[in-house]
């Protein structure tokens, strides 16, 4: 089966292709048109440990990959602080899974572990020359996490843009002190979707203008737009669903409720495809924050852009246009990719856009929606706390607060699977707030302060990151992306 692009069927490409391409040449998203249709085994491998499950299902989900038991290993080896890769833990009632045990912190590294080796390897077998730039525009944890997968890899450049006003101090100090020869980060002024809006304009000009031809660069994304960024996250819906079988909380066929806070619908919508492969997923439920566009769509069918931007303590998700929704609305479409263009044309002319009753039944059916705000995120965070003993980042904090509504109105009693999508140490200032202390000053000295108060370990790296350099200090306006990009293709050396 080979992918195809959301906007139009005949532009095909293999798996290898689809990932060195990262989006499609009409600015779709590459999709297999039926995941039903690869007969995934899923019981058998809900049977093999965490890597034999990866390589089980990136297998299947990118089929032209010559050894990947061997790039699963490659990714992995030694860069989680735990063997589990993603360890279930209870809290409570329910469990959170724990994302965040890789080399940045945050539920990123799952994917951006693995995708430099399946870029790598995409580039040998499709015996590619060029060079390749992933550019990448981040609400803050994709940047710090592709920088750290993607640092020193052979043939790969990479450059990051983040909003300035968008991004916590510790988000911000992992990525302006990134080390390698082949990485570069830079601040725009605006926020996140300024960023990607950016981001994807020097990705269309350069492709409808030819602007690279001769230059021995190729232009790819490390955004979730990139299968290869979705593929990974697949995993751990499965390892989750194996740990509850193993711990005897279900058997074999058993629903199971996943919710997940969501900013691009990269993250759940790996929940989707995880369900298409067979396993028994039963609600997935989409947590958002102030920013509630998407809680608005899944109740309503109803997508509109067109509101105010909200700054919350939930960076990662302070997002108004879901990349990743594209791919949902071209499955429940029943693949329907003339009506998928038509809807991203409404929304990029009018902002907006509805779906028809058939896509949205077929969306609620499998698709529960909740938002809050910072202030009840933040009680989540000091009751949780209290009550639990378990310290949880504000992501987390959204995704608790919403499964409890969703626990609230719903008429199943199936598991439910927090995820947890980053350290609390990402964000200590609202964390340390929340379980009621004093978290003025130094974004470092409150990390300090939040160990004291809770003895929670904070992860090695955050904690080394102080003593670091700062390597990057560029600031544009998202209108000199394309400039900035063509200015550092054209020089060899970087730094
Ligand atoms: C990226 C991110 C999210 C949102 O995930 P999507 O795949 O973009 O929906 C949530 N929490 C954290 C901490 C993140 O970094």
């Amino acid at each position: 089966m080979l992918y195809q692009s959301t906007r139009n069927k005949n532009l095909t490409a293999t798996s290898t292709q689809a990932v060195l391409h990262g989006l499609a040449p009409d600015g779709g998203l590459y999709v297999l048109p039926d995941l039903k249709a690869l007969c995934f085994d899923w019981r058998a491998a809900l049977k093999q440990d965490v890597r034999g499950m990866a390589a089980s299902i990136l297998g299947a989900l990118l089929p032209d990959y010559e050894n990947m038991p061997e790039l699963v290993r490659r990714a992995y080896d030694g860069k989680f602080e735990t063997d589990e890769l993603t360890p279930l833990v209870k809290v409570g009632d329910d469990y959170v899974l724990e994302l965040f045990r890789g080399p940045t912190s945050a539920f990123k590294d799952v994917a951006l572990s693995m995708l430099p080796q399946l870029m790598t390897a995409a580039r040998k077998q499709e015996k590619l020359d060029d060079e390749i730039v992933i550019l990448t525009a981040t609400s803050g944890d994709t940047g710090k996490a592709a920088l750290a997968g993607f640092c020193d890899v052979e043939g790969i450049k990479i450059l990051v843009f983040y909003p300035d006003q968008g991004v916590s101090a510790v988000q911000k100090a992992q990525m302006v002190t990134q080390e390698g020869s082949n990485v570069g980060v830079c601040a725009i002024r605006g926020n996140f979707d300024d960023a990607q809006t950016g981001v994807k304009t020097v990705f269309s000009r350069a492709e409808n203008e030819k602007l690279l031809e001769g230059k021995g660069v190729r232009l790819s994304s490390a955004n979730s737009i990139n299968i290869g960024r979705l593929a990974p996250q697949v995993v751990y819906y499965f390892k989750a669903y194996a740990d509850l079988v193993k711990q005897g909380r279900i058997e074999i066929g058993d629903k199971v409720d996943y919710v997940v806070p969501t900013g691009n619908f990269g993250d759940i919508l790996a929940g989707y495809f995880a369900k298409e492969l067979g396993l028994p997923v039963g609600m997935l439920v989409c947590a958002s924050n102030a920013n509630d566009v998407l809680t608005e769509f899944i109740r309503t069918g109803r997508y509109n852009r067109v509101r105010p931007f909200h700054k919350t303590y939930s960076p990662s998700m302070d997002i108004l246009v879901s990349s990743n929704l594209e791919r949902l609305l071209f499955y429940v479409s029943g693949g329907d990719d003339a009506k998928i263009a038509d809807l991203m044309a409404q929304l990029k002319e009018n902002g907006e856009y509805q779906v028809d009753d058939t896509m949205l039944c077929s969306i609620q059916a499998q698709f529960w929606a909740g938002c809050c705000d910072d202030k009840a995120t933040q009680e989540t965070i000091g009751k949780v706390w209290k009550d639990c003993g378990y310290l949880c980042d504000t992501h987390t904090g959204v995704a608790w607060t919403v499964a409890q509504q969703y626990k609230n109105e719903r008429t199943g009693s199936a598991p439910v699977v927090v995820l947890s999508t980053a350290s609390p140490y990402k964000f200590p200032v609202a964390v340390l707030d929340a379980i009621g202390e004093d978290a003025s000053g130094d974004e470092f000295a409150v990390m300090d302060r939040l160990y004291d108060a809770t003895k929670v370990p904070v992860p090695q790296q955050l904690a080394n990151l102080r003593s670091c350099a700062v390597r990057h200090t560029d600031v544009i306006d998202r209108e000199t992306i394309l400039d900035y990009v063509l200015n550092k293709v054209s020089r060899k050396d970087w730094f």
